[in-house]
């Protein structure tokens, strides 16, 4: 197995050793071989990226948007060209199948190309004033430069949702991505860097999140702190920015419902409740969480979920780019879906399907999506974000309880509603406290829309013209005309 030793890329210049000692090793979800090591940023690394960022900013925020926008499709362009070399390295890395891996590289090249458009319909005001010598304009300006802290489940697109808008808007990068997951991300940045002028502006550091934080963050360059990741880290990230009262945005974990109505397409129901439970193995912020069916259809709604999901593909995404899904991406994950799994079991719940590793998948860490009945909320499944294949289903006896046991959560990142009433679908849609509810879909995040959590999901958005406004300061200058 050729070794791919990760790179961290600091002003234009790749390197691979940091002046840290420590060092992880980067291993293949799907056979368990190590595939290369992530070496960590030392106080030299990390002190030449906040310099290098601190620079470019100065002459990237006096560009024009439309000349930022010129380099960021090229950017986008550059990442199409080279979709197959990123996503092997992004399946290798995290385990998802060939197929999704050049989705997600896809995706991210568009969100280039979004941002470099957006960034050219920044609006400011022009306000009436309450003098006849005045004349007040609020514009919308860059913030400097901006932290990045990435997640490993789709670690490409993830940092493109904060990639693209920060630098769009005229801000300098710093992005740290987890050390599971560094490779094609390093690819995707080494790619942006080499479309962009001048250097300096996107840089990537490596190393654990418990040193790279505090250090990005105490640091009176960084303007701006981004995170995707948990719900925990958030908290610890708003604990560090808060001495200095950084600006921070937050997409977090998730618990998310889905309920399915009386009236619902069942079939069209069980297709999304399984494409969404398990899609990249349920490591998905949005993955399907919890699962509220009519008991009136209940019986016949668990048929189809069990019937589609026995007919999952399974197996390494480079040996089947077309596999339905890979392997978990972590020990640690596989460990948490079976002590969910055993803390459900052992409460009573019911296994319908799955619950144990696939036969001849492979030494990964391989396990079959599995779908529970007789779950209750006194289950850590139905409670704490899994981040892992697992469909628990549970019934309702009418609306209003639907919503109660949905909205019965510290998460609200995202809900989904079966149902052919408009009037169901208004009532459900408006009363769930989700910063998106999909109504008869499983919609995932859309670039032209605000994707962002409400309550413990999350502060802020991504995405959208709103996504942008993270990234830029609003500021009144008012002239007195002499
Ligand atoms: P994580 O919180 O463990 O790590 C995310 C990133 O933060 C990593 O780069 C990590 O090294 C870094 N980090 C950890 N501690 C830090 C600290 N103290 N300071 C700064 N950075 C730190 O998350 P994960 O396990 O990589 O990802 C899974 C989580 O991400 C799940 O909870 C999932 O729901 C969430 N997520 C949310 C969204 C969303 O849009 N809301 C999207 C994807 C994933």
């Amino acid at each position: 197995m050729p070794q791919h030793n990760a790179f961290m890329l600091i002003n234009g210049k790749i390197i691979y050793e940091g002046s840290s000692p420590s060092r992880k090793e980067i291993i293949n979800p799907a056979t368990l071989e190590v595939i290369g090591s992530v070496s960590e940023a030392g106080d030299t690394e990390i002190q030449l990226a906040l310099n290098a960022a601190d620079r470019a900013y100065r002459e990237w925020s006096r560009l024009t948007p439309a000349r930022r926008g010129e380099m960021l499709h090229r950017a986008a362009s550059e990442v199409r060209a080279r979709v197959d070399s990123i996503a092997r390295l992004l399946t290798m890395e995290q385990g998802k199948p060939l197929a999704e891996a050049r989705g997600e590289v896809t995706s991210a090249a568009q969100a280039l190309d979004y941002y470099a458009e957006e960034a050219q319909r920044i609006v400011g005001e022009v306000l009436p004033t309450n003098k006849d010598d005045t004349r007040s304009l609020v514009i919308r300006q860059p913030l400097g430069v901006v932290a990045a802290f990435v997640p490993w489940n789709y670690p490409v697109l993830l940092a493109a949702w904060k990639i693209a808008p920060a630098l769009a808007a005229g801000n300098s990068v710093i992005v740290k991505p987890a050390s599971n997951t560094p490779l094609a991300t390093g690819e995707f940045v080494r790619i942006i860097d080499e479309c962009l002028e001048p250097k300096g502006v996107i840089n990537l550091v490596l190393g654990s999140g418990a040193r790279i934080g505090p250090a990005l963050i105490s640091s009176p360059v960084v303007q701006k702190v981004t995170l995707t990741g948990s719900t925990e880290t958030g908290k610890q990230i708003m604990g560090l920015a808060a001495p200095y009262l950084k600006k921070v945005s937050l997409e977090l974990g998730g618990n998310c419902p889905i309920i399915v109505c009386r009236d619902a397409d069942l079939d069209a129901a069980a297709q999304g409740t399984v494409y969404r439970s398990f899609r990249n193995m349920g490591q998905v912020c949005n993955a399907i969480n919890r699962v509220y069916v009519d008991e009136r259809v209940a019986e016949a709604f668990c048929a189809r979920v069990v019937e589609k999901a026995s007919r999952l593909t399974i197996g390494d995404g480079l040996l089947n780019p077309d596999a339905d899904l890979g392997p978990m991406a972590t020990a640690e994950g596989l460990e948490k879906t079976r002590a969910h799994l055993e803390d459900a079991v052992a409460k009573g719940a019911k296994v319908l399907y799955g619950g144990r590793r696939p036969e001849n998948a492979g030494p990964g860490y391989f396990f079959m999506p599995t779908v529970l009945v007789n779950v209750n909320h006194q289950m850590r499944v139905m409670t704490e974000e899994t981040f892992g294949p697992l469909a628990p289903i549970m019934t309702f006896s009418d609306l209003e309880q639907a919503v109660a046991l949905a909205n019965d959560s510290p998460y609200g990142l995202v809900a989904y509603v079966y149902t052919a009433s408009l009037k169901t679908a208004f009532y459900l849609s408006e009363h769930l406290q989700f910063g998106t509810v999909g109504v008869n879909n499983v919609t995932g995040g859309e670039v032209a829309f605000p994707y962002g959590g409400w309550k413990e999901s999350g502060m802020g958005v991504e995405l959208s013209h709103h996504g942008l406004n993270e990234y830029l300061a609003l500021k009144h200058i008012r002239l007195t005309l002499l």
